[in-house]
């Protein structure tokens, strides 16, 4: 790994950790998850990404989070608890860690615009967004 790239990937870390150190583990957050609930996985749920970044674990679980922000509005202190996944994200994805689907998904967007791959976007235009 390039040293830029440990560097950039120990600071998205230490963001994440920063923003997860005020969670105070009450799961608040869970029953509004809707990974969580369909998977039923304590690691699934917000409060769990909470618990694992805390202890230095960062593992695929971090790239089933649909980034929905249900949880941010049902946590009482109101975490950051997107901001910190997608932190988590890019340092895997600096580390080259990241999953099968994302890389797959990353190229597609690199070669035609569109996440799903097909038709070439025209222009700058993005489909994801
Ligand atoms: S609701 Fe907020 S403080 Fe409570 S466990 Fe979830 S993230 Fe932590
Ligand atoms: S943002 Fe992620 S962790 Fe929070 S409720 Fe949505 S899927 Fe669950």
């Amino acid at each position: 790994m390039k040293e830029q790239n440990k560097i950039q990937s120990k600071n998205a870390i230490e963001e994440a950790k920063e923003i997860f150190s005020s969670c105070i583990k009450c799961g608040m957050c869970k029953s509004i998850c809707p990974v969580f609930s369909v998977l039923r996985e304590e690691h699934l749920s917000p409060r769990g990404h909470s618990s694992l970044a805390i202890k230095n674990v960062f593992t695929d679980s971090f790239f089933h989070c649909t980034l929905c922000k249900a949880c941010e509005e049902k946590c009482p202190i109101k975490l950051k608890i997107c901001d910190a996944i997608i932190k988590i994200r890019e340092s895997l994805s600096l580390e080259e860690k990241n999953i099968k689907e994302n890389k797959e998904m990353i190229k597609k967007v690199r070669e035609t615009g569109n996440p799903f791959g097909g038709e070439k976007s025209s222009g700058d235009k993005l489909y994801c967004c």
